[in-house]
């Protein structure tokens, strides 16, 4: 076999060159708890403390071995992993178990029923398809009554016992003796036009939920959604920090059928709100957009404009959820029961690949199953694995959800000693249990070259890495869409000694950074 650095680099070599220019090629061999392991030049292993956690996967660390002891033993009994378009009871017992706990925290009794995905950005996708079927039943029911109305008016005009009313004309501008078909011809000409717009997604400013062809449309960062906005339907971005920024994008968005109705001997027009809105997509702590803690309030104003105009509001939880604030779901936290909730990262244990989407049966379409699936979805593995980390979760009366809470809170301590020491170098320490986030002053303005230079092209928070990795074996990198802010997301497992080590590094990150000693960051 060729030696591997005889390959031509085929797997996006691109992000291989970006990754080597920062120290950050690094190949770990090994994963435990949240260290991993690369080898030396001379075959040794290195250790590396990984705050990464696979992007918030690992709840439970790199390979717990109760999880893989579960997959060594499911491969062992030689349980069929696909057996697609048969029974599957423990995709049932996961969604059970799902349920019980989203009852608990949230003290209602609805059942949620379950879809399986892939990945977060799936889970998310299938919540789009499922709105938008939701959707387009209720504008076929909302259509159907228009025509109705239609019908009952022209009898009435047929026999006589009324005529259109001068303001329905003067709406429609027809003249007045125009024969009532082309009444009729004017009001479908409106409503074709309606009834032909796509859904409206909203979501908040900051936003990030996947970056597959509908899912990058709700993702803030212009630079992922941008060259592909003419994929899919668009997204709305409601500022986050503006009151009454809610009310007017809805009133803008805000349209209507027109129906005629007979009162009083004329036909006169009503308005028949149209749904234009597919759902509103909310991370109860944005991830990517920078660890924000979604408030109360606005959660509040977000149920209660979903309420009042009919449309679903999807809970995004594929970071947030799982544990790793302190409660299996982060929006019980903050009161914000979702129509939709989608689970991914920590559903898999760190080992299976998998997302769900559950829906409350109030709003659940279930021909939604006859016109979707994917090959892999509700498969053996994930489910159950999936059902033994929601059991680990909930174990001993939820220890893990306390445990969250408490290194959480260690950890907190730790960065805001750190923030305290450096205040010209640390903007915010922000975030709930162990979805931290800690944020660097802009350094777009910065004396060191390196250090703008890289601030302005978005990679600081890669160059910061690259340093903790090579100078202190610490691997750390930014949220997605704000490249200032250092992502902290460890296993329930994460040391006190860990902390400490993360701590003395971050003080010698920020003592160089405070001296715009840019050059110390870069690899020799
Ligand atoms: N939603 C949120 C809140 C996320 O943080 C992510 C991933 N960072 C996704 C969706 C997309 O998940 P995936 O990368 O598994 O597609």
């Amino acid at each position: 076999m060729a030696a591997p650095t005889m390959e031509p680099e085929l797997a996006e070599a691109h992000m291989r060159g970006l990754l080597a220019g920062l120290g950050l090629d690094v190949e770990y061999v090994r994963g435990e708890g949240d260290t991993l392991y690369y080898r030396d030049r001379d075959g040794t292993e290195t250790a590396v403390l990984d705050l990464v956690g696979g992007y918030g996967t690992l709840i439970f660390g790199h390979n717990h071995p109760d999880l893989v002891a579960l997959a060594r033993d499911l491969l062992a009994k030689r349980v069929p992993l696909h057996a697609q378009f048969s029974y599957h009871p423990y995709a049932n017992e996961l969604a059970a178990a799902l349920n019980r706990v989203l009852h608990r925290e949230f003290g209602i009794d609805e059942p949620y029923s379950a879809v399986f995905a892939n990945s977060g950005a799936e889970g998310i996708e299938t919540a789009m398809k499922h709105a938008e079927l939701d959707r387009v039943i209720r504008v076929g029911e909302l259509h159907a009554a228009v025509e109705a109305d239609i019908a009952a008016a022209r009898a009435a005009v047929a026999d006589g016992t009324a005529t259109v009313s001068a303001e329905a004309r003067a709406r429609l501008g027809v003249t007045d003796g125009v024969d009532f078909d082309a009444v009729v011809s004017e009001i479908a000409r409106h409503n074709a036009e309606v009834l032909g717009r796509g859904p409206v997604f909203l979501t908040l400013e900051g936003s990030f939920h996947g970056k597959l062809a509908g899912s990058v449309q709700l993702t803030h960062n212009a630079g992922y959604r941008a060259p592909f906005r003419a994929l899919a339907a668009q997204a709305r971005f409601v500022p986050v920090d503006q009151p009454g920024a809610l009310a007017s994008v809805l009133a803008e968005e805000r349209v209507a059928l027109l129906a005629p109705v007979v009162v009083d001997g004329q036909v006169t027009l009503a308005e028949r709100d149209f749904p234009a809105i597919g759902a509103f997509f909310v991370e109860p702590v944005q991830g990517e957009g920078g660890i924000h803690v979604l408030s109360p309030e606005l959660a509040a104003e977000i149920r209660a404009a979903a309420d009042s105009a009919g449309f679903p509001v999807v809970v995004d939880e594929v970071q947030s959820g799982m544990g790793r604030t302190g409660r299996f779901f982060s929006a019980s936290g903050i009161g914000l029961l979702g129509d939709y909730f989608v689970l991914a990262k920590g559903l898999g244990g760190g080992i299976a690949k998998t997302a769900a989407l559950l829906v409350r049966q109030s709003r659940y379409r279930s021909d939604f199953e006859l016109v979707h699936s994917s090959t892999f979805a509700k498969d053996a593995l994930s489910c159950h694995i999936g059902i033994k980390v929601v059991e680990m979760l909930e174990a001993d009366d939820g220890a893990a959800y306390r445990l969250a809470v408490e290194r959480g809170g260690r950890l907190r301590r730790e960065l805001d000693a750190v923030a305290a020491e450096f205040p010209d170098v640390v903007a915010a320490v922000r975030g709930r249990g162990l979805m931290l986030g800690i944020e660097f002053h802009d350094l777009t303005g910065s004396t060191s070259e390196v250090l703008r230079d890289n601030a302005r092209a978005g990679l600081i928070g890669y160059l910061v890495a690259g340093y903790l990795l090579r100078e202190q074996s610490i691997r750390v990198f930014p949220t997605a869409s704000a490249a200032h802010t250092l992502r902290v997301e460890p296993s329930l497992a994460i040391s006190d000694e860990a902390i400490e080590q993360f701590g003395r590094a971050l003080r010698a990150l920020c003592a160089i950074i405070g001296k715009a000693d840019g050059m110390a960051l870069l690899p020799n």
